[in-house]
C-alpha cells in the first residue's frame, strides 16, 4: 500500500476567511483585550447551551482552576473525579489546595461511575468533577442526585462536549458550573481559551474577580474617589484577549456543522469496523448524543497477535496519528510522588491498555477517512 503523503493528526482546527477577518477587526480595533468582544463571546456560549452566565478565561485549565476556586475548594476538601481525563482536572484541584480522589470508570463509557463516586464519600468530600469523556456526557442525573444528597458542588470538565446532549439538553446546564475548553483540538478554537458556564449569580460574580487578580470595582468598603478600586480575593490574571474571543464569536457560528460532520466519520467508522471481532467500538448510551471529540477503538489484547504498542507504531508509520487518550492520572510520577498507588482505579487502569484513537476532525475528507479505515483495518490483528 501507498503512505500517505501527509501525517494525519488525530484533531486539529478548521480556520475559515471568515474567522481570520474577525481576527483581524479586533486587530484594528481600539481593544484588543478587556474590551466589548469578551462579553459577546461569553452571551454566545451561554445563549448557545441555555445557560445564564458565562465567563471567559485564557484556557480551560485556568477555568476549572476558576471553578475550584468559586466552589470554595481549599485545603483538607476531598473532590472526586476521573482517571482517564487530562491531568488539568485534578491538577485544578491541588492548585486549591484540595485533594482529588479518583473513582473508578463505567467499562461501558469509560466516564466516571455513580456507583464507585459513592463509595468514595467521606466528611470531607467538597465536589465532584465528572469529565465527557470523548464527547459523551458522563451519568449526570445519577451524579446530580449523589450531590444533591450529600451537599456536594458538581463541576462538570466539558472539554470534549460543547454541543453534547444528555436527555435532551445541551452540556452547559447540568452541573453547578461547566467547562468548556478551545484548544485547536476542542469543538470549537480560541486558539487557547477556556469558559464556564453556570446559572448561579454568585459563582458568576466569584468567577470574574478570580479571571483578574481578584478586583472589584463596584459595592467597594470606602469611598477614596473616581480611581478606587479594592482587591478582595487573591486572584489571577486568566483573561481572554479580544482578539480570541473575536475568534470564538465566529467558530461558534460553524459549532452544529462541526458536530455534524464529527458524527459523520464517527458513523463511517462504526460501519467500517463493526465486523471486527477484535475490537470494542464506542458506545453511545440511550439518551446521550455525543460530541464526538474523540473516536475511541478497545482493543481486545488477547484476540490480538500484536500488542498495542506495535500497532500503534505501524499504523503510526503510515502516517496516521493514532493517539491514545488518557494515561490514568494518578500514574504521573507527580501523582506517585503525593502518594497516590497503582491499582486504586483498575478498570480505568485496564481501559488505558487497551484504548486507541484514531484521528477525527470537521476538516478530515472522505478519503481520509477512508486512509483511517484502510490502514487500522490491515494494521489490527
Ligand atoms: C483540553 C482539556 C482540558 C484543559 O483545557 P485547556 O484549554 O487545554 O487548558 C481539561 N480537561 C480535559 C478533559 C481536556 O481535554
Amino acid at each position: 500500500m501507498k503512505k500517505r503523503e501527509s501525517f494525519l493528526s488525530y484533531g486539529r482546527q478548521w480556520i475559515t476567511d471568515e474567522d481570520i477577518e474577525a481576527v483581524v477587526a479586533v486587530l484594528k480595533s481600539p481593544f484588543l483585550t478587556q474590551g466589548p468582544k469578551i462579553e459577546e463571546f461569553e452571551r454566545k456560549v451561554a445563549d448557545y447551551v441555555g445557560a445564564k452566565y458565562a465567563v471567559a478565561f485564557s484556557n480551560g485549565t485556568a477555568a476549572l482552576h476558576g471553578a475550584c476556586f468559586a466552589a470554595g475548594i481549599s485545603e483538607g476538601d476531598e473532590v472526586i473525579t476521573t482517571p482517564i481525563t487530562f491531568a488539568a482536572t485534578s491538577n485544578a484541584v491541588l492548585y486549591c489546595g484540595g485533594k482529588p480522589v479518583f473513582s473508578d470508570i463505567d467499562e461501558r463509557t469509560y466516564n466516571i461511575d455513580p456507583k464507585e463516586i459513592r463509595k468514595q464519600i467521606t466528611a470531607n468530600t467538597k465536589a465532584i468533577i465528572p469529565v465527557d469523556f470523548t464527547g459523551q456526557p458522563a451519568d449526570m442525573d445519577a451524579i446530580m442526585e449523589i450531590a444533591d444528597e450529600f451537599g456536594l458542588v458538581v463541576i462538570e470538565d466539558g472539554a470534549h462536549s460543547l454541543g453534547a446532549m444528555y436527555k435532551g439538553r445541551k452540556v452547559g446546564t447540568l452541573a453547578d458550573m461547566t467547562m468548556f475548553s478551545f484548544h485547536p483540538v476542542k469543538p470549537v478554537t480560541t486558539a487557547e481559551g477556556g469558559i464556564i458556564v453556570t446559572n448561579s449569580e454568585e459563582y458568576y460574580e466569584k468567577l470574574k474577580r478570580f479571571r483578574s487578580h481578584g478586583i472589584i470595582n463596584q459595592n467597594l468598603s470606602r469611598d477614596e474617589g473616581p480611581w478606587y478600586y479594592e482587591m478582595i480575593d487573591l486572584g489571577f490574571n486568566y483573561r481572554m484577549t479580544d482578539i480570541q474571543a473575536a475568534l470564538g464569536i465566529s467558530q461558534m457560528d460553524k459549532l452544529d456543522r462541526f458536530i455534524k460532520r464529527r458524527r459523520e466519520i464517527a458513523n463511517m467508522y462504526n460501519e467500517a469496523f463493526k465486523d471486527l471481532d477484535c475490537v470494542v467500538l464506542p458506545k453511545q448510551l440511550e439518551g446521550t448524543k455525543s460530541g464526538w471529540h474523540l473516536y475511541m477503538l478497545q482493543l481486545k489484547l488477547d484476540r490480538l497477535a500484536r500488542s498495542r504498542r506495535e500497532i500503534f507504531e505501524n499504523i503510526r508509520a503510515e502516517n496516521i496519528g493514532v493517539h491514545v487518550h488518557y494515561i490514568p492520572v494518578y500514574w504521573h510520577p507527580y501523582y506517585q510522588k503525593l502518594g497516590y498507588q497503582r491499582g486504586i482505579c483498575p478498570k480505568a487502569e485496564q481501559w488505558y491498555e487497551q484504548a486507541l484513537t484514531l484521528p477525527i476532525f470537521p476538516r478530515m475528507s472522505d478519503e481520509d477517512v477512508k486512509d483511517v479505515i484502510e490502514v487500522v483495518r490491515r494494521n489490527i490483528y
